[in-house]
């Protein structure tokens, strides 16, 4: 549905991210990797039409895509940006439903939508009254995801959705996303920093070191064949260390 060519965008003549070229996987998903502050949210950006690039352009369906098209590219994506960015004053279920409010969806319609989203994403719809601050981080992740997902997107960039959560939470979360997205089939674009979750969770694995595509391919594929040298040692690093030797001997 999207694909990427020659991108490029700079801050104050640093290269934030390109030059690159990316095809997503139609109807699949593709999950990014890197390190911290090698462009993972910049391109992220670049893809839901919030930055424009200094560089090259966006394919939509084969087409460049252009800036008068851009409000119904916007409303054809979802996004959940880094940390989740809701409404701090407004209820769950408000922010899962602003912008059907400003297309002018009805009540019922909108309601509708909502105790279907709670569903999917199994999230106790009494829980839609209470504000983000009154949620654990957990529920904040899934009315994150359900305000993606209200319009039913075609496109769904997810920056770090299960970020700042504890390990078993987010196994679980890892789960449950991957039944959805099986479910939903529509293009996925998904920024993690951890690379277990890129595997479990990827089709197509994509490896951002400073800007630029270090390897983009299967997950197993980047595993058994790192295309050079900064992706091997990124994959030797998430790798667990070997534990200390016990400096106590044990109880017999
Ligand atoms: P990541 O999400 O991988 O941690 P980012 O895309 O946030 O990385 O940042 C990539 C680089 O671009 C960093 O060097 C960052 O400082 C820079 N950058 C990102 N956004 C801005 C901005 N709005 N203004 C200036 N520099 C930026
Ligand atoms: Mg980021």
């Amino acid at each position: 549905m999207l694909t990427l060519r020659g991108v490029c965008k700079s801050y104050d003549a640093e290269i934030a991210v390109g030059p690159l070229d990316l095809r997503l996987l139609p109807r699949g998903r593709t999950l990014l990797v890197g390190p911290s502050g090698s462009g993972k949210s910049t391109l992220l950006r670049l893809c839901a039409g919030l930055i424009a690039p200094d560089a090259g352009e966006l394919l939509v369906a084969g087409e460049p895509l252009r800036r008068t098209e851009l409000t119904d590219f916007r409303r054809r994506l979802g996004y959940v940006i880094q940390e989740g960015g809701l409404f701090p004053h407004l209820r769950a279920a408000r922010n899962v439903t602003l912008v059907a409010r400003e297309l002018g969806w009805s009540a019922a319609r909108r309601r509708e939508r909502l105790s279907e989203l709670a569903e999917l994403v199994q999230l106790p719809p009494a829980l839609l009254e209470r504000y983000p601050h009154e949620l654990s981080g957990g529920q904040r992740q899934r009315v994150a995801l359900m305000r993606a997902l209200m319009l039913g997107p075609e496109l769904l960039l997810l920056d770090e959705p299960l970020g700042a959560l504890d390990p078993l939470t987010r196994r679980r979360l890892q789960d449950e996303l991957l039944s959805l997205l099986e479910q939903l089939r529509c293009t996925v674009l998904m920024v993690t920093h951890d690379l277990g979750e890129a595997l479990y969770l990827g089709e197509q694995l994509v490896v951002l070191h400073q800007g630029r595509i270090a390897q983009a391919d299967t997950p197993a594929a980047v595993l058994a064949d790192p295309a050079e040298g900064f992706v091997a040692d990124f994959v030797a690093a998430a790798l667990p260390r070997q534990l200390p030797a016990s400096p106590v001997s044990p109880v017999s």
